[in-house]
């Protein structure tokens, strides 16, 4: 539905955007994660031909952005980051004006309310956009986006600066909008990315260094699962016996506790389970095994890991 193919964005001589490429299937909820300054406003702005790139092309539904904009823009329905509201319009004027702007081709009055139904901005309907709340807002924007019904939605951080009532409603609208329509929607904050998408991409200095389906991302990331192990005796002798374990990929010694034992992080092949190694390992040096717990590396970790430049250029698959 959407197929981006080495977008690069130079803003001068900063490289806001480099060499991103990803196809978002029809019906996908597509989470686009970031920090601040990652790249993820410049790249939405590229696809929806706001912006153009520097280099690298944007494919919707079939329509190349820059040869066909007009064509290709049909097809998406775009929610900046700061929404272009008309704040001394009520909220059915500008939506009638952004349905005459747009020249949709439905019925006129029955669209807008199905429109503004869909959002829950009806009782709204004839109040004027800046006595609304930053919630209702954003809700307006979001209606704003639907006017058309495009099969393409595009939502640039749309919960920012919204309170936790708020963020939970508008998250639910998108939830249900991934029903109908393809889209591509962009946050920083990654518990509601693995909420609500099928699919996350991870940028980070204009880079994807991530992308994966959700439940998928963690195990992609570090490459495989980890096993903590809290052992006593000599730490080197320890490692040594561990790593002899043909499915360990790592360890690493993670903190001394007061009782002298050390704690160990082994990063080891998916699909495999050492601990019946890593007991046999331990017995034959003579090492007491104190503790030992699995478990996969969460997304917060693997966020954290990732945002502090230790990805070691990692990429997902695509
Ligand atoms: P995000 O939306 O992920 O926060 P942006 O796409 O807004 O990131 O910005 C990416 C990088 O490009 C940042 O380093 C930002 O400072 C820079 N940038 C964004 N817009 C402009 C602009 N108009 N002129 C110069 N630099 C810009
Ligand atoms: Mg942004």
């Amino acid at each position: 539905m959407v197929e981006v193919k080495n977008l690069t964005k130079y803003y001068g001589s900063i490289k806001a955007v480099d060499d991103i490429s990803f196809t978002v299937e029809p019906g996908e909820v597509l989470g686009f994660l970031g920090p601040n300054g990652a790249g993820k406003s410049t790249t939405m702005n590229m696809i929806t031909g706001y912006l153009s790139s520097t280099s690298g092309t944007v494919t919707v539904d079939g329509h190349e952005i820059l040869e066909n904009p007009k064509e290709a823009k049909s097809k998406i329905g775009y929610l900046p980051e700061i929404p272009p509201l008309y704040i001394d319009m009520t909220v059915k004027k500008y939506l009638e004006f952004m349905f005459d702007l747009k020249k949709v081709k439905l019925p006129k009055k029955e669209h807008i309310n199905e429109v503004m139904r869909l959002v829950h901005i009806s009782e709204q309907s004839e109040r004027i956009i800046k006595h609304l709340s930053k919630g209702y807002r954003q809700r307006v924007g979001l209606a704003q986006a639907l006017l058309g019904n495009p099969p393409v939605i595009i939502l640039d951080e749309p919960t920012v600066g919204l309170d936790p009532k708020q963020i939970i409603e508008i998250r639910n609208l998108i939830k249900s909008l991934g029903k109908k329509h393809t889209v591509i929607f962009s946050s920083h904050v990654l518990s509601e990315v693995s909420e609500i998408c099928d699919r996350i991409i991870v940028v980070y200095q204009g880079k994807i260094v991530a992308d994966a389906k959700t439940g998928e991302l963690s195990s992609q990331i570090s490459g495989g699962q980890k096993l903590a192990v809290q052992a006593e005796g000599n730490s080197a002798d320890i490692i040594a016996a561990i790593k002899k374990i043909p499915a360990v990929i790592r360890v690493s010694k993670k903190n001394e506790t007061h009782d002298g034992s050390v704690r160990y992080i082994i990063e080891y092949e998916k699909d495999s389970d050492i601990r019946k190694d890593v007991f046999n390992a331990m017995a034959r040096i003579g090492c007491p095994i104190l503790d030992m717990q699995s478990g996969n590396e969460t997304l917060e970790d693997m966020f954290l890991k990732l945002t502090s430049g230790s990805a070691s250029g990692k990429k997902g698959g695509k």
